[in-house]
């Protein structure tokens, strides 16, 4: 498959990967991406993600066959409001959010043509953001979710499917609230979990604390990764998500008091049957080809993160 025209709306993490992935297989004409800040078009830019940057959603997909929005989940919307002057009839549109049901309901009003909206989420991701965050192999051997709707065209479903498979990944076809039930579990609790647990921490007398970060090895250093994430991607995907979490939060919460009450009674049987269950489970997950190892800093964003901010090893994750 060899794409015309592409417009990234947003170009960090998400979108600077799929762009740099398909410019590395030579896949694609033009790319077209859009952001607000003068900083993260240069980078954009100088990284060569894309090759025209520009400020105007409508001007970003001008001639566009293949529209991707990749900005956080609450912007979706009022990016594809502010894009609608400029899309041409037979473009297909679609994005990268991390949940779907919200994003359809956002997005879908402000398109001509919604049968040509795929949503679509990449099960792929780090810690880091923005356009040096991006990385071409970021969805080898990963999934993608695609989530159509009932309306929408099985040849822009073979289309997006194509550009996914493309760049390494491997595609799967489920309804908007099944992925956010599903997400809501692999993946929106444990940043949960990681963003309590870390905040506690923050929140102990400083001695102890000193002490957490001196022995943090034990545990506490994958926590402190998680909940590194992206504070404003993840504050709109709880928002978003809202009744799965607050589900699957209930079932952890019962969970919890269970084990609670097992160690305060001495009821080592309760314990040493779950620590085997879940033992079985991480074994489970690498049969699945979804537990990855720590990967090197891309070389060429390894002194300066764009935050002005010391970086770090990345290390794939989900979102
Ligand atoms: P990112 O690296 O922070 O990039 C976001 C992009 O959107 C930037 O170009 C940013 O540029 C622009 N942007 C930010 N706020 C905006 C707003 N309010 N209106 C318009 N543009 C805005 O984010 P990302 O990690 O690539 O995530 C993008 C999407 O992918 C999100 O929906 C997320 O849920 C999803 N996702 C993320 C991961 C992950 O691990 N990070 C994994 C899978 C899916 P300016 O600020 O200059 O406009």
């Amino acid at each position: 498959m060899r794409l015309g025209r592409v417009a990234m709306l947003g170009i960090g993490l998400v979108n600077g990967s799929l762009a740099l992935a398909l410019r590395e297989r030579d896949a694609v004409g033009e790319i077209v991406a859009c952001a607000r800040r003068q900083r993260t078009r240069e980078r954009a830019l100088a990284r060569g993600l894309c090759d025209r940057a520009v400020a105007d959603p409508a001007e970003a997909v001008r001639e566009a066959e293949l529209v991707v929005l990749g900005v956080p989940p609450a912007a979706m919307g009022p990016v594809a409001a502010a894009m609608r002057p400029g899309l041409t009839a037979d473009a297909v549109v679609t994005d990268v959010g991390s949940v779907k049901a919200q994003i359809v309901h956002d997005v879908v009003p402000h398109l001509p043509q919604p049968a040509l909206f795929v949503p679509g989420h990449p099960v792929a991701g780090t810690e880091h953001s923005g356009p040096d965050a991006a990385f071409s192999t970021l969805f080898e051997g990963r999934r993608v979710i695609l989530t159509p709707i009932e309306d929408t065209d099985p040849d822009a479903v073979r289309k997006v499917r194509r550009l996914w498979e493309l760049v390494g990944a491997q595609v799967d076809l489920m309804t908007p609230e099944h992925h956010d039930r599903v997400l809501a579990i692999t993946s929106h609790l444990p940043h949960l979990i990681a963003y309590t647990i870390v905040g506690t921490v923050a929140d102990l007398e400083r001695q102890t604390q000193s002490e957490v970060f001196k022995y943090a090895a034990g545990g506490f250093t994958d926590f402190t990764r998680i909940a590194a994430s992206d504070p404003v991607m993840w504050r709109d995907v709880f928002l978003s998500n809202r009744e799965a979490v607050l589900e699957m939060l209930g079932r952890f919460t019962e969970d919890l008091v269970r084990l609670q009450r097992a160690i305060r009674w001495g009821d080592g049987d309760t314990l040493f049957e779950l620590f085997s269950r879940t033992r079985r489970i991480r074994r489970a997950v690498i049969r699945a080809g979804q537990a990855y190892d720590r990967l090197p800093v891309p070389p060429d964003r390894a002194a300066d993160n764009g935050n002005g901010e010391e970086d770090e090893p990345t290390t794939r994750a989900d979102g």
